[in-house]
């Protein structure tokens, strides 16, 4: 199965991708899905059920994105705490969060008895401990806005991971399960209830007619009386870009020496970026999959260094005989700590959007799935409220933190590269990639394992950011948005549409 980066991550391990057959398309739906994640194909789903015409489009295959790079907790608390909702949002909306979240659990269950989904789904507790006194400190207040919030939370004396803690709770019917089995057992579903889905097929903009929308593909024109962006992130340039930070985070899949070792519940530190643990079994192998070591997309030089550092905690504590995958993915902060779900600002009113997960997605999507699903259908959301991507809460300095990338622009036109330059910029080791300077302007450039040099222009081409190398996914990621590009400069994740500009050094050194 194939994803957004050059490492391979446990849920790609022994799983093949979605044939979607090869059938021509509907001119027109009731709904286009863009996207083949886990939200695209848990909405999709929902509004088939409800009598809707269902076209998922999926511009490489389903779980390309991060849904093929997650680790796959389903929680019905957030990294954004219930006291920080409660702050933000009032009682009401945390009470109302811790709802959705339920029921978006329920949701998953419901989806896996309905079809006979077969996905390693098993219900857990979910433990979070305090190392520190100041953790202890913010514990307790996270206790008690989850109480406040409806959950089923208690202190604990034990913890399911050999770490040292001062103090703990449990937060009582969390799950886990196999991300990319559970989706394409969906995607199985849909389709047998007449949905249809296709794969390699980008969307790229539309126009509006009325109540319907002509879309824009690779492949041909759909006519749609919805459209879902269901992508992660939206792409083009809107307003919710300015409004979610990309963050890249890091995973492994570690076999222990010792089978007593792996942890039974679901276990989270609090630190900042916050470590976590739990065991799953794939095809009668169990593995500790463990995470953390999160920082700002292209903020980081040395991505493979943040592998180094998350392997070293996790055999500090625990007998591992083997790291068998590590991967790393992309996930949306937003900027006042909830997702963005429902009509996309700046859009006609049938155009609706799901993103700034954090790193919740699994719950997410299905309050999503279930808010999307609602709007179309019955025309109103009891979430759609609180999670309307247009509110107003700005945070201070999140613009801070666009603005400072935007700020290093530097365009590369019609430049020619010397011949002598060639020497000097091939200086770089197999496999390597760095931005180097030539007259005053940088260029993207990579050496494969056989010597062959790629030259790229930098400028990101959706809000003309530069772009950093990623040496742990082979790829160039923007620290604005979150685009990212492979090695010829093809967009591997949006918001960007068009690919970088490839420099031609063949013809540069004439
Ligand atoms: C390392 C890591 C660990 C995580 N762990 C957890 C966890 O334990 N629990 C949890 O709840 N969440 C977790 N998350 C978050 C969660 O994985 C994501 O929020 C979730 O997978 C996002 O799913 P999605 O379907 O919205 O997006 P994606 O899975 O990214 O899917 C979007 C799809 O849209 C496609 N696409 C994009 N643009 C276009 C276009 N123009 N046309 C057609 N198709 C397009 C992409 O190819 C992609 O396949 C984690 C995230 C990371 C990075």
């Amino acid at each position: 199965m194939q994803r957004d980066g050059a490492t391979t991550s446990l849920w790609q391990h022994n799983v093949s991708d979605h044939n979607a057959g090869g059938a021509t398309l509907p001119g027109t739906v009731d709904v286009l899905i863009v996207g083949g994640g886990i939200t695209g194909l848990a909405t999709a789903l929902l509004l088939q059920q409800s009598g809707k015409q269902c076209l998922v489009a999926e511009a490489h295959t389903l779980c390309y994105g991060t849904t093929g790079g997650t680790t796959a907790h389903l929680n019905t608390f957030f990294d954004t705490t219930y006291d920080m909702v409660e702050s933000d949002f009032g009682e009401e909306g945390a009470r109302l969060l811790h709802t959705a979240a339920r029921s978006a659990l329920d949701l998953v269950k419901r989806n896996i008895a309905e079809f006979g989904i077969d996905c390693g789904h098993s219900d857990r507790d979910g433990y979070v401990y305090a190392q520190t006194e100041k953790q202890e400190q913010q514990l307790d207040k996270t206790f008690q806005s989850s109480v406040n919030a409806g959950a089923e939370v208690e202190y604990t004396d034990t913890i399911p991971v050999p770490l040292p803690f001062r103090k703990a709770i449990v937060y009582r019917r969390q799950a886990q399960f196999h991300p990319t089995r559970y989706v394409l057992a969906l995607a199985k579903a849909f389709e047998s209830l007449g949905g249809r889905i296709v794969q390699g097929c980008r969307v790229q903009d539309f126009e509006s007619e009325g109540d319907l929308l002509h879309v824009n593909t690779s492949f041909t024109r759909i006519t749609a009386r919805w459209l879902i962006w269901a992508t992660h992130i939206p792409p083009g340039i809107n307003l919710l870009h300015f409004r979610n930070a990309p963050y890249r985070s890091y995973a492994i899949a570690a076999k222990l020496s010792d089978e007593a070792a792996y942890p039974e519940g679901l276990a989270y530190d609090l630190y900042d970026p916050y470590h976590y643990y739990r065991t799953q079994e794939v095809d009668g192998e169990r593995y500790l999959i463990a995470g953390g070591e999160d920082h700002k997309t292209a903020h980081e030089t040395n991505t493979e260094g943040c592998f180094a550092k998350l392997e070293a905690h996790v055999r500090n504590h625990f007998p591992v005989a083997e790291v068998a995958f590590r991967w790393s993915s992309q996930y949306f902060e937003p900027s006042d700590g909830l997702p963005y779900i429902g009509h996309l600002p700046g859009n006609p009113d049938n155009v609706l959007v799901a993103t700034g997960y954090s790193g919740n997605g699994m719950t997410y999507s299905h309050i999503a799935a279930m808010t999307l699903s609602d709007l179309i259908v019955k025309g109103e959301s009891g979430y759609a409220k609180l999670l309307a991507p247009g509110r107003v809460k700005p945070v201070a300095g999140f613009m801070d933190f666009v603005k400072e990338n935007a700020d290093v622009v530097a365009q590369f036109v019609g430049k020619r590269l010397k011949a002598s330059t060639l020497k000097e910029l091939a200086d770089l080791a197999p496999g390597e990639g760095r931005l180097v300077k030539y007259e005053g302007t940088s260029i993207a450039l990579y050496k494969d394992a056989g010597g062959k040099l790629y030259a790229l222009n930098p400028v990101c081409t959706h809000a003309k950011c530069v772009v950093d190398w990623n040496s742990a996914e082979r790829s160039w990621d923007c620290p604005c948005h979150g685009a990212r590009y492979d090695v010829n400069g093809d967009v591997l994740t949006g918001p960007a549409r068009k690919n970088l500009e490839p420099i031609d050094l063949e013809e540069l050194d004439s």
